[in-house]
């Protein structure tokens, strides 16, 4: 087939690679410019959590040694509140890790590989502004397809002109607050994804391979400790220290950083469907979600997975629908989980029944064989999401049942027994 793949983003690049290598010709239409040769340097700053989902997707395609090569493991959380720090390991083992990239870098690295495989055109510079049946068409040029996918991210042109066909279903979610990055010059345990959970406010930041840290400040976008509330540098001095602690102190120009640009939306898009004769969506521009469990990215690359082994299974008019019916119970379901993530990271990270109520969890992990912590089953494994969902509510029906922490301790004991440990 003639494909043509709106967007060179994440999934755009992943999918193009996947489809060539089965035979296809594929199209890349991108509207940026080609970012290789530059330092992004809008891109440069952001960097996101690969978990195993997208290891998975990168490992298929012989992209993940390349990936991890500048890649920081992140092996827990630390939690920085009131002055004290605290780890939270995220999995019970080593090989249970996240990893923070450089979306820059990674972007590069696909772009890099779509290009060396030779059925792949890329056309930088061209934004696409209608779609005809399977005509794509940009100011410059048209571009004839068998098949369209729209991976334009999460404000998808394609989406727009697919809706003006089908009797589609639209939910767009803009959160009330809204995120700034930053840079944190290097730090002592650059190997976690540290966290500053405040009363008003949030910081997230994922670590670089120089040991600095890449931050992002979550605040209500209105509001007197708001981003609208806080433009005068002293105002936002004073709120930045009160609520974030020591950040103030790892961070001596914090407050030009964060008065340096907009504040950035976050948003979150339901629609269905994702596909009609033979235009479908991937990524983002089918499913976006906040970004409070890191998911993003990874589901989107395992989009192109899902999409490819459909359209290798099935005819394909018949894998477009096959690939919506497969995937979309699961993203959605992602769509929950990321929002409720907000308020886990928001709140309930320092909040001492929650803390213990992970460590059952997490301990339970270790002891009983099968046993997964939800966290666990969606960051370090490849198990849908719905399914992990389904499983961690068995699981919480069990935990009920079980009497605190002293079942957890006659658990121990049992098995320390059986082991002939003591
Ligand atoms: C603050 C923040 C933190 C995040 N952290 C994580 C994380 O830790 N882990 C994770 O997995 N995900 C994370 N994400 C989400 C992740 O960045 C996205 O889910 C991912 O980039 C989606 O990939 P995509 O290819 O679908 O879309 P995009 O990456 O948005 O790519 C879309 C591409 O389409 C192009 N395009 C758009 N319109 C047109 C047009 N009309 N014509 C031609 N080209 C067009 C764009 O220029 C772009 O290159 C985060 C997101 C945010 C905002």
């Amino acid at each position: 087939m003639n494909v043509v793949v709106v967007g060179a983003g994440m999934a755009g690049t992943m999918l193009a690679i996947r489809l060539a290598r089965r035979g296809h010709r594929v199209d890349v239409v991108e509207r940026r410019g080609d970012p290789r040769g530059t330092n992004g340097p809008e891109a440069a700053s952001i960097s996101v959590g690969l978990s195993e989902r997208g290891r998975a997707a990168l490992r298929d395609i012989g992209l993940l040694e390349k990936a991890l090569a500048t890649a920081v493991p992140m092996r827990g959380r630390i939690v920085h509140h009131r002055g004290r720090v605290s780890y939270q390991p995220y999995g019970t083992d080593d090989t249970e890790v996240l990893h923070s990239v450089r979306r820059h870098d990674l972007n590069i690295a696909l772009l890099d590989a779509a290009a060396s495989v030779p059925r792949v055109r890329l056309w930088f510079g061209h934004r696409v502004t209608g779609l005809a049946g399977t005509e794509v068409r940009t100011p410059a040029r048209t571009f004839s397809a068998d098949l369209v996918v729209g991976a334009d991210g999460a404000y998808s042109t394609v989406r727009t002109h697919l809706h003006r066909r089908v009797r589609a279903e639209f939910h767009r979610t803009y959160l009330d607050w809204g995120y700034r990055e930053f840079t944190i010059p290097a730090v002592d345990r650059p190997e976690a994804l540290h966290v500053w959970p405040g009363r008003r406010g949030l910081v997230v930041a994922h670590p670089n391979p120089d040991g600095s840290l890449t931050g992002t400040v979550f605040l209500p976008f209105d509001g007197d400790t708001g981003f609208s509330g806080l433009r005068d540098p002293a105002r936002a001095g004073a709120f930045l220290a009160e609520e974030f602690g020591d950040l103030t102190d790892l961070v001596p120009d914090l407050v030009p950083q964060f008065l340096a640009h907009e504040p950035g939306s976050l948003v979150s898009v339901r629609t269905a469907p994702w596909q009609h004769d033979r235009v479908v969506l991937v990524g983002d521009a089918a499913h976006a979600v906040f970004p409070f469990y890191g998911q993003g990215m990874n589901a989107a690359f395992e989009d192109c997975a899902v999409l490819d082994a459909c359209l290798a299974e099935h005819t394909p008019d018949d894998a477009l629908a096959a690939f919506e019916a497969r995937r979309r119970p699961h993203t959605d379901v992602l769509a929950e989980l990321s929002a409720r993530n907000f308020v886990e990271l928001r709140d309930r990270v320092r909040s001492p029944v929650f803390l213990a109520r992970k460590r059952i969890d997490f301990t339970l992990g270790r002891l009983v064989p099968g046993w997964r912590t939800l966290y666990a089953m969606i960051s370090h494994s490849s198990l849908p999401y719905g399914d992990a969902l389904a499983r961690a509510h068995r699981q919480d029906r069990l935990l009920g049942g079980f009497v605190g922490l002293g079942g957890v301790t006659l658990l121990a004991a049992a098995r320390r027994k059986r082991s002939g440990r003591c």
